[in-house]
């Protein structure tokens, strides 16, 4: 198993869900106390409601729209009808889209609280910790795309292990970020499917991530994710995971270690990724999600901590991982099957 070690006591389970959506984005949290936290919803087409019901999702404690581009926002209307949502934050810029002026319609009619996400904001659910550190209180203008650049940029800590959310966030976010001193976090949902406007070397130095995840459809026409960014995330020593080669990338969290349960780590040097996006190569086989929510081994009571330094596995090379990958996916399929 690839597995980010931290080192500290117990604190839950908490479990983030990249979504399969194909070119967009939409992640789901489940936080040690079984809240649920919604991060974008993918587009129209993404359907996500079974697939929300499906991960045992009732209600929404939070929903979190990163901004109004229809590859984050497409689904939202579906999720605010079907789910009770408690909080809907978003990032206070209006859009002129059908898709926009629905979805506020939409909260206003089911009533659902809504309101300007707000940096510096702290949400706490259990052992989990969820910060705003953008938009900031001067909206950033004149940037190549503004709704982009002031993406709502979220901070969860459960423990020691960080998860950095930030949705289409831009190269001027990034500095203000930076500049503001932001703190190494292990998982990095890359910015804007990858873009090579996102993620810049100064950014990765700052962040430091161990696990990248980048939501993006298989050949979509916009090339996401750049060469550019792979190339620097794979500099920075990043695993990539990305949802357009290996579908839904579930992630686990004991509060002191973080292991992708699904998904597998991808290298530009490995011919199955779709390199060039006009190629559609085909999809691996990914099983489909199951009618029930899927129980992970272990995900539901305390797993036993690891305290003894022999058996913390050091870093390995890709082809060790991807055996360990292939090793434990075979027997969570053998346990699904009995
Ligand atoms: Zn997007």
């Amino acid at each position: 198993m690839f597995a980010v070690w931290a080192g500290i006591a117990w604190a839950g389970t908490l479990e983030v869900h990249v979504l399969d959506v194909g070119q967009g984005d939409a992640i789901l949290i489940e936080a040690p106390d079984g809240e649920h936290i919604l991060v974008d919803s993918g587009t129209r087409s993404a359907d996500l409601v079974p697939v929300l019901s499906a991960l045992g999702v009732e209600d929404l404690d939070l929903v979190v729209a990163t901004h109004p581009h229809a590859d984050h926002i497409g689904g939202m209307q579906q999720i605010v009808r079907s789910f009770d949502v408690e909080l809907f934050l978003d990032n206070g810029l209006e859009h002129t889209t059908k898709t926009y002026g629905e979805l506020v319609q939409t909260l206003d009619e089911e009533a659902v609280t809504h309101r300007t996400a707000q940096k510096g904001e702290v949400f706490t659910y259990d052992d989990l910790t969820v910060t705003v550190l953008w938009p900031g209180p001067k909206t950033l203008r004149g940037t190549r795309s503004d709704l982009n650049s002031n993406s709502v940029v979220l901070r969860l800590d459960h423990g020691e292990v960080c998860f950095l959310l930030t949705g289409d966030a831009e190269a001027p976010t990034e500095r203000a970020l930076i500049s503001g001193g932001i703190e190494r976090c292990e998982v990095l949902k890359v910015a804007h499917h990858g873009s090579n406007h996102s993620t810049s070397a100064a950014f990765l130095r700052a962040v430091d991530p161990d696990i990248a995840l980048i939501s993006c459809g298989l050949g979509n026409r916009y090339h996401h994710p750049g060469d550019q960014t792979t190339a620097r995330l794979a500099a920075s020593g990043a695993v990539i995971y990305r949802t357009d080669a290996w579908g839904v990338l579930t992630l686990e969290s004991d509060g002191r270690n973080v292991e992708v349960l699904d998904g597998l780590p991808s290298a530009a040097n490995l011919g199955w990724l779709p390199r060039d996006a006009t190629v559609a190569a085909p999809r691996p086989a990914i099983e489909p999600l199951p009618e029930t929510a899927p129980k992970i081994a272990g995900s539901g009571g305390a797993r036993p901590r690891t305290s003894d330094p022999d058996e913390i596995e050091p870093p390995r090379g890709l082809f060790w991982r991807i055996r360990q990958w292939w090793q434990r996916r075979s027997t969570r399929r053998d346990q699904t099957k009995e």
